[in-house]
């Protein structure tokens, strides 16, 4: 009927108006990605239709033969990618697969030992209104005056602390973090090590950065950031954790699983298993290197001075401009970015001294260090206050390397 058509028609315009943004703008939040055109077909398929409460062979619902052997793909494809014991694929989110992953290890009331968010970490490490900071007790450790976390930090406060679990990884690090160190940590305070490496997760699949695997008793992460599948969320585990953490999420935390999600990630995993993907994650962290040598010549201060992996965290705090201002007036060029606290920032949240750049979307669409260096060029005009001419070179860029064609 005629409502439904204009529905379909407002819906359409926008997704079309999505696409083209995203083809003709400069992806620069570290955290997305494009996901292929099969992902995308996996995750608009009918699989949506499909109740699945439960586990593969053990469904509370009828008709679940088809969708039983996406998720065991999707399984088996993410154990055989990170070297793990067992796999929950089911976890809507990064934040629900947190949400479940604690919940097997500790109790309501627990002590909790993770990075200080205003550093790097993320709201589910502990945010006071944020489930995390509502359930946990936790603490936090940072990065040090060079911009690295500071391990002798960390355990400082552990052994003060004494906490019944250590949570490594971050949103916004730009560094490798070294796994061994902390497994070391919490094994001196007896506390469980859980990592989520939901930013890096691509780059630990391709081996470009270390593995927290096989240091853990869980590893949590998304699915769509580096590793550039459907929008979701996973859990890795040890076998003798696999009982608690499936029950966890289900019934423990959700109902129905999002089947067609799991069958996009299924379909992501099969393409990180391709050796194309080590090469593509390679020079993810080629680039980042690329961006960064360009946005320090041009006179931007960089956390931690430079990148490991894929992202970078530029310190406006000498730059004559803000970390709001700057995502405003990247935008209007054409380029999409985010602003985020850097350590110690001055600014409250909305404002912030920093940008945060990440690689991953744009290496997708096959730039390599030449285009970031001409990125990092219009990244630095910006912050000058130019504009003249920018959102040209921009489109130069998307014009030369074309998406979803
Ligand atoms: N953990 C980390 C380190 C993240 O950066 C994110 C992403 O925002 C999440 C968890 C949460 O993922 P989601 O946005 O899917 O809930």
């Amino acid at each position: 009927g005629p409502y439904t058509e204009v529905v379909d028609r407002q819906v359409q315009e926008a997704l079309d108006g999505e696409l083209e943004r995203q083809r003709t703008t400069i992806e620069l939040i570290a955290s997305e990605n494009f996901a292929s055109p099969a992902v995308l077909a996996a995750q608009g398929s009918v699989l949506t239709n499909k109740y699945a409460e439960g586990y593969p062979g053990k469904r509370y619902y009828g008709g679940c033969e088809q969708v039983d052997k996406v998720e065991v793909l999707a399984i088996e494809r993410a154990k055989e990618l990170f070297g793990a014991e067992h796999a929950n694929v089911q976890p809507h989110s990064g934040s629900q697969a947190n949400e479940a992953a604690y919940a097997a290890l500790i109790d309501p009331g627990d002590k909790v030992l993770s990075m200080d968010l205003a550093h790097g970490g993320h709201l589910t490490h502990g945010m006071k209104i944020n489930f995390s900071g509502r359930t946990y007790d936790f603490s936090h450790y940072g990065v040090g005056e060079d911009g690295y976390i500071d391990y002798d930090e960390v355990r400082q406060i552990a052994l003060r602390e004494r906490p019944k679990m250590v949570l490594a990884g971050a949103s916004a690090y730009p560094r490798i973090i070294d796994f061994e160190k902390f497994r070391a940590i919490a094994d001196e305070v007896g506390a469980y090590f859980l990592t989520d490496m939901a930013h890096i997760a691509g780059l630990v699949a391709a081996g470009v950065h270390p593995s927290p695997v096989p240091h853990c008793e869980i590893v949590t992460t998304t699915t769509h950031k580096t590793l550039r599948g459907a929008r979701g969320g996973m859990i890795l585990c040890r076998e003798e954790f696999a009982k608690k953490v499936n029950s966890r999420v289900f019934p423990g935390m959700q109902g129905g699983p999002l089947m067609h999600a799991v069958a996009g990630k299924a379909v992501a995993f099969g393409e990180a298993l391709q050796p194309e993907f080590k090469e593509y994650s390679a020079r993810v962290v080629e680039n980042a290197r690329a961006l960064a040598e360009g946005l320090l010549e041009g006179g931007l201060n960089l956390v931690s001075g430079g990148t490991d992996n894929h992202l970078v965290l530029v310190d406006l705090r000498d730059a004559g401009v803000n970390g709001h201002e700057l995502e405003q007036s990247l935008e209007a060029v054409g380029v999409t970015c985010n602003k985020n606290m850097v350590p110690n920032d001055p600014e409250p949240p909305t404002v912030t001294s920093g940008i945060r750049l990440g690689t991953p979307a744009m290496t997708t669409r096959g730039m390599g260090p030449d285009e970031m260096r001409e990125i990092s060029a219009v990244v630095c005009a910006t912050a000058r206050g130019e504009t003249d001419g920018l959102r040209d070179r921009v489109a130069q860029l998307t014009d030369a390397f074309p998406l979803y064609e």
